[in-house]
Parts: structure tokens; sequence; C-alpha cells
């Protein structure tokens, strides 16, 4: 039906270009070009030892516009599908502007010299690619990606409003090092160690229940008695946090300290940590992180108050962090060295394990989903829908791990969408013509739709926060 260039030859463009493969009537040529061109012939080896035919293959430095534009007049694919690196979201966007081709990635643009990523320089395309008649589908991995779909799919099915959202992102695999990435090491160590942030809006009055002020929300003799009214009363409406109530001296009563209204919150790296009992794999540190869903989501989810994300980390990796950042591995800067400079985070990529090499001895299971709280016909409701992903069945599928797998599925789900002309200029904002029966083939996408309602109504949901 369509060609597709896809521009990246890593753990995710692994999965990607085998996925594809394994959707030929979608994508009838498939050209898979990158930087180092023999990983991109181990991945069409691999392809064809797998009995899904051939693909073609070239090289590309992505960082040069003049070159994606060559490589695309070369080919003329109706989608470039970019799997490179954040830093190449910009030059590969202008390339598909100019030669009106439509565009996919899994990562917001990130500057090489700073951490700091948002979707400022992408959405200021939006006007331009409407005007050349082409479409560009942003964060089309698992988070971002699949989480936003969640999140329009509980916001369609679930709830009239949405209050809060937890993103909860847990890797329980483990792949037997002290310390290594289940993605680009550069990429991965960026996000971590950058600032985390959450997002969160003014207190509606409206909401507040009517038994309780708005200004002495429940007292300290309250919650000795009933240790669930934090939960029922604070946690559900706008989650009590120290930063924004305090302790009244004289009556011992929590007060509202501060009103906000959509603000984003600054904390350090790593410095709030929630443990979440996580179905089917336990309880486990989480850790709030910035992540670029936020940003998209507080722009499209109706009566949204709070929105966050957390990410697990085990103590081994966040002690090695820690060493590596307190000796200046983590820098991202140049700095003298030997008569030349070095970048230290990118002699730290050089040495660490890449991580499409995790694969075959990763085990265990991935584990993400959203935890909404919400209204729906008048009634509060708290919905967690989630995907589990093993990374022994992905490695046996397409030799990859669950991290790289759970990203190229719904890039390539998302590229066969756009391919069909499911998903476009001309289509609504959320593809409502794809239904299950219209799930791509080739390998089931394991575990997509684990919904649970937490409450009354299905006690076995067992999903808690437990306050640190
Ligand atoms: P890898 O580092 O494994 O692969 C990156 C690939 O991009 C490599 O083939 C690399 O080539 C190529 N590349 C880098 N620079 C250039 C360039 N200038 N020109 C052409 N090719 C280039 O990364 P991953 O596969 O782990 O990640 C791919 C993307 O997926 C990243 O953007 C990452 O942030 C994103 N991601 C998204 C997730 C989500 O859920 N949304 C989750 C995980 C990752 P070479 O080998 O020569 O260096």
């Amino acid at each position: 039906m369509a060609c597709v260039l896809q521009i990246g030859a890593g753990g995710v463009g692994g999965v990607v270009a085998h996925k594809m493969a394994m959707n030929r009537e979608s994508f009838t040529r498939i050209i898979l070009a990158s930087r180092t061109l023999s990983k991109c012939q181990a991945i069409a080896d691999s392809i064809r030892q797998k009995g899904l035919g051939e693909i073609e293959i070239d090289s590309v430095d992505a960082d040069s516009v003049e070159s994606v534009v060559a490589l695309i007049e070369k080919y003329r694919p109706k989608l470039v599908v970019n799997v490179a690196l954040p830093y190449q979201d910009l030059a590969i966007m202008e390339a598909c502007l100019r030669t009106k081709t439509h565009y996919l990635d899994t990562a917001n643009y990130e500057h090489p010299d700073s951490a700091h990523f948002e979707y400022k320089e992408q959405w200021a395309y939006d006007t331009r690619y409407k005007q050349a008649g082409i479409f560009a589908l942003l964060g089309s991995g698992f988070d971002p990606g699949v989480t936003n779909v969640f999140c329009a799919y509980a916001q369609k099915h679930y709830f009239d409003e949405i209050y809060s959202i937890d993103i909860l992102d847990c890797n329980a695999g483990d792949h037997g090092y002290a310390f290594a990435t289940n993605f680009n090491p550069e990429i991965n160590l960026r996000e971590v160690s950058s600032k985390a942030r959450y997002w969160i809006k003014d207190i509606d009055s409206k909401k507040v229940d009517s038994n309780v002020e708005s200004n002495s929300l429940v007292s300290q003799a309250d919650l000795a008695l009933n240790p669930d009214l934090k939960q029922d009363t604070i946690y559900r409406k706008f989650e009590r946090d120290e930063k924004h109530f305090a302790l009244d001296s004289n009556t011992q009563d929590l007060k509202v300290e501060s009103y906000f209204n959509g603000q984003w919150r600054d904390i350090a790296p790593l410095a709030l940590m929630k443990e979440w009992d996580y179905p089917e794999v336990g309880v486990k540190n989480s850790y709030l992180l910035y992540h670029e869903e936020l940003e998209s989501l507080i722009r499209n989810i109706k009566g949204l108050q709070k929105i966050r994300f957390f990410m697990t980390f085990g103590e081994s990796y966040l002690t090695h962090m820690k060493v590596l950042e307190n000796i200046g591995f983590l820098r991202i800067d140049e700095v003298a060295h030997k008569g030349g400079k070095i970048v230290p985070i990118e002699v730290l990529k050089t040495l660490l394990p890449d991580p499409a090499s995790l694969a075959s001895r990763t085990k265990g299971q991935t584990h993400i989903g959203c935890y909404m709280k919400g209204v729906k016909d008048g009634k509060e409701r708290t919905i967690y829908i989630y995907n589990i992903c093993d990374h022994t069945a992905c490695y046996k599928e397409v030799n990859a791990q669950g991290v790289s797998y759970t990203t190229g599925v719904p890039a390539m789900i998302g590229a066969k969408l756009i391919c069909e002309d499911k998903w476009g200029l001309n289509q609504p904002k959320t593809p409502n013509n794809a239904d299950n029966s219209d799930m791509p083939k080739g390998g089931e996408y394991q575990g997509i739709d684990n919904a649970i309602e937490i409450g009354d109504t299905n006690p076995s949901g067992n999903l808690s926060a437990k306050d640190i």
C-alpha cells in the first residue's frame, strides 16, 4: 500500500522494522536508513532469517536537513518514521516539510547542549505542516504514546472528567548487569538526572465536599480516628502535598497554604518517591520524573487538576547514577582532556552495554499504566489501565527486550494508520475508525487492554499508593 522510510537502527529501530515487515499489506516497500550501515544490515539479515522478506537499507546523517531531503527524494516514501535520537527530530521534521512527506517519531526534541525538553519547537511546525497538507504524529511510542491513548480511551469510555492522572512506568526486568540502561544511555541518563516536575491546577471550590471547609480541610484528630479520610477526602480531590498544605500550630488542622492555577512544580531529581503496588509485579519504589506526555495531556484531558509521572529504579541503578553524577560523568558539556575535548556522558555511553545487547539476557516484565481518578455520571471512580510485556517473549519474537518492543510496536501501529489514511489531517484527532478488528497482524500486542476499577466494585483491584 505504501513506501515507508525508517531512520534509526537501534533497539527501537529493530522492532519497528521487524513489525513493519510483518505487515506487508500496509508497508509494501520498507527502507531502513541510519548513521551506521552495518546496523541496518544486521536488522535486514534478521528480518530475512525470520522469513519476513527483504527490506532495503541506506545510510544517512540525520543531523543534516539536506542529507535527509536527498534520502527522501531518492525513495519518495509516504511517511518517514523517525526512531533515531531526539536530537534529530527538528532536522527530520524540516526535511519532511520541504518534501511534503508525513512524519512520525517516538520522543520529544532535545537539544544536545541542554537536557531540557518540551514540545514548543515541534508544535511550531503545526501551521506549516497543515499548509503543506502533511501530518506529523509525535511521540508514538509507549510513554509517550500508548499512555496518551490510555488516557484518551479513559476520557471517552470511563469518565466524564478525569481529575488526576499518575503515569506509572515500571521495568521489573533483570539483565544481570550492575548498571545498564534499557534505551539509549545518554538520553536515559539525561532524563533521569534532570529536575523533576509535575503539574497541578487551582483547587476548584465547587468540587470540595460541602461538609469540608476549603481552608480547613481535615483535622489531625479526624485523621487519627479515620486514616482513610485523608485518602477519601483529600487525595481524591487534590492529593495532599506538603508544599501546598500546612499544619496550623494552634488548631493542629491542615490548612491550605496556597492556591495555584495550572502550574508546573519543580522538584530536585529523584527527590519524591512513592511505593506503588503494581498488579502482577508487586511493590516497587517509584520516583517522580518529568515526562513529555504530561505537556500534551494537560491540553487534552477535560477537568484535569493534577498529573504526574513515576518510574521505578532499583537500588543498584540509583547508587551507580549518584556516583557517576558526583564524579562528573553525567555532564553534558565539553571538558578539556589530554589536549582535546570530551563530553563525559558520551564517554559513559561508549563504556556502557549497548541497550540492544541486553535483549537476550533480560528476564521479567515491563509494566506501564495510567492511574486515573475522576467522575462518571456524578460518581467518583478510580481506574487503572496498564500493559504488561514479557522480555523473553519479545526477544523470541523480534530479538528485542521489552522496552524497545513496547516503543517499537506503537510506532509501527501509528505508521500503519497513517499509511492506510486512517489517521491524518482529514481524520479525527483520535483514530475512532481504528477498532480492535483492525489491529496489526504478526504477533499480538501483549496485554493492551488491562483495565481495573479500584474500589468497592472491584476489591481485587490492588493498586495502592503509600505516602512517604
Ligand atoms: P539507540 O541508541 O539504540 O538507537 C538510535 C539509532 O539512531 C542508532 O541506530 C543510531 O545510529 C541512530 N542515529 C543516531 N544519530 C543519528 C544521526 N545523526 N543520523 C542517523 N542516525 C542516527 O536508541 P533507541 O533505539 O533505544 O531509541 C530510539 C528512540 O526511541 C529515541 O529517540 C528514544 O528516546 C526513543 N524512545 C521512546 C520511548 C517511548 O516510549 N516513547 C521509549 C524508549 C525510547 P548509530 O548506531 O550509528 O549511533
